[in-house]
């Protein structure tokens, strides 16, 4: 365990929250490296010896840091803009194993892509096909793709993260792909050399991914046999974690299940996974500013809110918050715990049973994926800085923003 709880106190590796919260002030995000590491890993190894890119998806958490530590890991990256593919080069992933994904790629993020000479893109819509075809023209290279296929699977998750039904803005039906292939292959400067999925995030039932996967490799089949060249299968990502009682699916279950389904098909397996690395690998910490106890709740005011931390309010998502240092022997309340902003929305978690003191540092798990990255300014609160732990060892890898930054591109109309 790197993030646990030594005689009361909790720890990120070894260093105590309690010292973190001291030094670097809260509210701050704390990640621990050696988790970030040993979950990346659980997939390479379950892989062996078989062919395989892990595509970290870079929009769970997408600071520099953490891109460079799975980086020197050999991860490959799935990313969704340019401004990712910015980051990943800055942070010194490599370019040949980068995918990109995504709706709505522009004009100048495709011609950014392929000047960098990405692995593949992961196409979406007939109208990309084109639009990557011509600009591929223009610039005289190829454009490897893949096509992003819908497999009409139910991912059994929070509607707002399900990706993979039909009525749903993401891919081509499987109806659709062998034409669109045919397509593809007859474009200029395109050459599909790929197929991918990806269903939808936080699933903790392996049954659809493995529904998925059959209709993936079913397709590719069928693809080979008409003479499409398909060189990698991109299973996506979407392994699901543990926030509350969960049970979630575990990379080596995950990947065994990809190699059978598989079978003796030889070719190169990707996968994209984000929440599965970086979830469990980071708390929030925050000060209870304030103890309110009203006539039938009891309100916990922190010094986060939803602009850090916008999953419970934007998924009704649940986070396990507890006090860093254990309170033991005094009485626990019930409490809500909020945020300062003039929201009702704004709250971390419910009903909560609790010993605090106002004062107090709490710990909000699981914040690593989907935390700092959709954080925003609003009610003009500056982003909380992020620190990375190693052992005994605390890394400043995003300073807190200054008061200046947050209007420094703004002006005054004249
Ligand atoms: C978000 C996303 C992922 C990562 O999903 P997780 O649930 O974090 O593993 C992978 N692939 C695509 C295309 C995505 O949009």
């Amino acid at each position: 365990m790197t993030i646990n709880t030594k005689t009361g106190r909790l720890y990120i590796e070894n260093r105590a929250a309690s010292d973190i919260a001291e030094e670097f002030g809260t509210p701050c995000y704390v990640y621990s490296k050696n988790s970030i590491e040993t979950n990346f890993n659980r997939f390479k190894y379950a892989f062996g010896e078989r062919k395989n890119l892990v595509c970290y998806a870079v929009k769970a958490n997408s600071n520099i840091a953490i891109i460079n530590i799975l980086a020197q890991l050999g991860s490959g990256f799935d990313i969704v803009s340019g401004g990712e593919l910015s980051r990943v080069l800055a942070a010194g992933g490599d370019a040949s194993k980068i995918v990109f994904s995504g709706v709505g790629k522009t004009h100048a993020e495709i011609n950014y892509a392929l000047e960098q000479k990405i692995k593949c893109f992961n196409v979406e819509s007939e109208s990309e096909l084109y639009r990557i075809s011509n600009i591929a023209k223009e610039l005289n290279v190829d454009a490897d793709i893949s096509l992003r296929v819908n497999p009409d699977v139910d991912a059994k998750t929070h509607p707002y993260i399900s990706t993979g039904m039909k009525e749903n803005k993401f891919g081509v039906d499987v109806e659709d792909a062998t034409r669109l292939y045919k397509t593809a292959t007859d474009l200029p400067n395109i050459s599909p050399t790929g197929i991918d999925c990806h269903i939808g995030s936080q699933l903790t039932d392996i049954a659809p991914m493995r529904d998925a996967a059959l209709k993936m490799v079913e397709l590719t089949d069928a693809l080979i046999a008409s003479n499409i060249e398909i060189k990698h299968i991109d299973f996506g990502g979407g392994l699901g974690i543990q926030y509350e009682d969960e049970t979630p699916i575990h990379q080596e279950q995950f990947v065994e299940m990809l190699l059978e389904v598989m079978g003796g098909r030889e070719q190169e397996i990707l996968v994209e996974p984000g929440r599965s690395i970086v979830g469990n690998s980071g708390v929030l910490l925050t000060t209870v500013e304030y103890l309110k106890h009203g006539s039938n709740k009891n309100f916990i005011v922190v010094d986060a809110a939803m602009n850090d931390l916008a999953r419970p309010s934007l998924y009704n998502a649940y986070h396990h918050i507890d006090n860093i240092l254990d309170k033991e022997k005094r009485p626990l309340k019930r409490y809500d715990i909020v945020g300062p902003i003039c929201e009702t929305g704004d709250f971390l978690g419910k009903d909560r049973e609790l010993s605090v003191n106002e004062g107090d540092v709490l710990a909000i798990h699981s914040v690593g994926a989907y935390g700092m990255t959709m954080s925003s300014n609003y009610n003009s609160r500056v982003r909380v800085p992020e620190i990375l732990i190693d052992d005994t060892h605390a890394h400043v890898i995003r300073k807190k923003e200054s008061v200046e930054e947050l209007f420094s591109n703004e002006q005054i109309a004249p």
